[in-house]
């Protein structure tokens, strides 16, 4: 009886989804926080800066309802091609890990939690940034911060477009806002 309580409370059981790296989230108002507020846009994301290649697992389970281009130089030049994988958790909630070197599943898979989806790519081309790029892009390459898990969570599959462009928002929160805080599902990942 107390056993299935506990479980009541805690809900699902979730995976840090980057093994290699410390289980340590920025705060809000950090950099690569939610909602993080980088001038003329704003981080929907969180994001977990790990090596070029690190191994990506799903948080939980669901199905792969999106691989895509997260970031390309045809739309910004200091970007790197980089994919995102979107899954669907079955409860109405979408996960997108974007900033992927590699996509290791296929639409339509089913993936159990602590599954292999991925590994993490170089987003930044720093070669790239100059004193005209935002000055957020510019201290990540000087911190030497270039790859990392960018991670969103929403309610629906967010598509570059309007206010939306590769992980960030430009503008106010409105009724086609479709993301959540994806902090307090990582606090309890194990
Ligand atoms: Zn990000």
């Amino acid at each position: 009886m107390a056993a299935r309580k506990r479980e009541q409370v805690r809900g699902p059981e979730r995976y840090w989804p980057v093994p290699a790296i410390p289980r340590h989230l920025p705060k809000h108002g950090e950099p690569g926080s939610f909602w993080e507020d980088r001038g003329d846009r704003r981080h929907c994301g969180v994001d977990l800066h790990a090596p070029p290649g690190s191994v990506v697992v799903a948080m939980e389970g669901g199905t792969v309802v999106k691989i895509g281009i997260a970031t390309s130089p045809d739309t910004v030049p200091y970007w790197n091609l980089t994919r995102s994988v979107a899954i669907e958790s079955g409860d109405g909630r979408t996960w997108r890990y974007g900033e992927l070197a590699a996509a290791l599943v296929s639409e339509g898979d089913r993936v159990a939690g602590g599954q292999v989806i991925g590994t993490v790519g170089q987003v930044l081309d720093c070669g790239k940034v100059d004193a005209g790029s935002p000055p957020y892009i510019r201290d990540l390459c000087a911190r030497g911060a270039a790859s990392m898990l960018h991670l969103e969570l929403a309610d629906r599959l967010p598509v570059d477009g309007g206010k939306y462009l590769g992980g960030n928002w430009f503008g106010k929160r409105d009724r086609t806002f479709p993301f959540r805080d994806p902090a307090p599902s990582l606090q309890d990942a194990r």
